[in-house]
């Protein structure tokens, strides 16, 4: 199954989309997850976006369908694939269609979370991540069972994005409404759109996702 979490920053995207990698053998692509990438690694591309990041703007579409375009590739051959954070515009969209149709693909559900405002603000102020294994954390929901080391692989290296501030915070919230929300009618028009309480704790939300894959 090929599938896209849809929802705005802080909704519950990484958290349930690592669930399904470990539980069901799917491959997350998250073009976020892939620009962090390339500015660590400090390509020209990483460098460009960098700024456009930080700010909490939306990098362009040509740089986000070239990443999924060269990812998707090998990701086909997996037990199905969970975009995470793609597509985030309607021109996003409509690659993504392109793509998978020259692949032979089907895009088998898109799963709208939908969690209200000063919850996302909330979520993404006490957000950090593992930096060797990347799960992810809550300060207050879900804290590491030892403070300063990561439940799953031990690390230490336990990091907050740069991104996750109020300021920017705001600016990734307008983006989204501007830009990603009109993707909700969009795949309501095409009959594949589920809309799941992302306010529920992370087993509930997982079940309800689980409940819409096995349909
Ligand atoms: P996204 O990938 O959509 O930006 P994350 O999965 O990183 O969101 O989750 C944002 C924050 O909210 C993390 O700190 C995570 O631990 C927490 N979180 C995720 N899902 C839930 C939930 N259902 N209930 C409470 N906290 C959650
Ligand atoms: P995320 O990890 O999904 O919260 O994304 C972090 C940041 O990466 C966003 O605020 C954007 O600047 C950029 N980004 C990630 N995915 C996309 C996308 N599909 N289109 C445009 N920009 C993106």
């Amino acid at each position: 199954m090929n599938i896209i979490l849809l929802g705005p920053p802080g909704a519950g995207k990484g958290t349930q989309a690592r669930m399904l990698v470990e539980k069901r053998g799917m491959v997350q692509l998250s073009t976020g997850d892939m620009l962090r990438a390339a500015r660590t690694s400090g390509t020209e591309m990483g460098k460009r976006v960098a700024e456009v990041m930080d700010r909490g703007e939306l990098v362009t579409d040509d740089i986000v369908i070239g990443l999924i375009g060269e990812a998707l590739d090998d990701a086909a051959a997996s037990g199905g694939v969970i975009f995470d954070g793609f597509p985030r515009t309607l021109a996003q969209a409509d690659a993504l269609g392109a793509l998978l149709s020259d692949k032979g693909l089907a895009l088998d559900a898109v799963i709208e979370l939908r969690v209200d405002d000063d919850t996302l603000v909330e979520r993404i102020t006490g957000r950090f991540t593992c930096g060797n294994c990347g799960e992810v954390y809550h300060d207050r929901t879900k804290p590491t069972r030892v403070e300063g080391q990561c439940d799953v692989c031990g690390s230490t290296d336990l990091r907050r994005r740069a991104d996750d501030n109020e300021e920017s915070l705001r600016q990734r919230l307008m983006e989204y409404y501007k830009k990603t929300s009109p993707l909700i009618g969009y795949y309501h028009a095409k009959g594949a759109l589920n809309v799941i309480d992302g306010l529920a704790p992370v087993a509930d939300v997982e079940a309800s996702i689980a409940a819409v894959l096995d349909a």
